[in-house]
């Protein structure tokens, strides 16, 4: 607050009274301001202690005890398994450079389902899938292929668009 600011102490006293609680419940007092402007005078913040930081506990092992795998990771050799939302590597698991590989169980808005990322595994390629939706939301068919250990699309001879070719992105 500026230092115009007129701080009547009796006025002040009265203002206190009726402390207004604003924006982050902090205290604000009403002042009044070269005379006749009415404005706010907030508490002076405490500067918070700084809190001891906790070493960052490592995220929770998925367990795959019992699961199927679906194929060979492309990019490490381990075995994809299916969790909740993706197809991963066992290796994702490691704490010493994890494998990258994820697979997402949706794509733009298409399920994936698990034969078709076993197919991707194992071909490289998927079923020509609908019912992705592109970036502006126009539903458009793709196959999905590995290059590289990664996921990407490849359009069928006659795509519907041109211009949905930049849209498509797998993530
Ligand atoms: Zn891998």
């Amino acid at each position: 607050m500026d230092s115009t600011a007129v701080r009547s102490s009796k006025w002040r006293r009265d203002c206190v009274e009726r402390d207004l609680r604003v924006g982050m419940h902090r205290v604000a007092f009403l002042v009044l301001k070269d005379k006749k402007d009415v404005g706010f005078e907030f508490e002076k913040r405490e500067p918070k202690a700084k809190r001891e930081r906790k070493p960052k506990e490592p995220a929770a092992k998925i367990d795959f005890t019992g699961k199927q795998p679906l194929g060979e990771c492309p990019i490490s050799g381990g075995k994809i398994l299916e969790t909740e939302t993706a197809y991963i590597c066992e290796h994702s698991q490691s704490d010493r450079k994890p494998c990258k590989f994820k697979l997402s169980k949706t794509i733009l808005g298409r399920e994936i389902p698990k034969e078709q990322a076993r197919k991707l595994l194992t071909t490289g390629k998927t079923d020509l899938l609908d019912a992705f939706i592109s970036k502006r939301g126009r539903p458009f068919a793709a196959y999905l292929k590995l290059e590289d250990g990664k996921i990407g699309f490849e359009f069928p001879e006659k795509p519907a668009r041109a211009t949905e070719f930049k849209e498509a992105q797998t993530s």
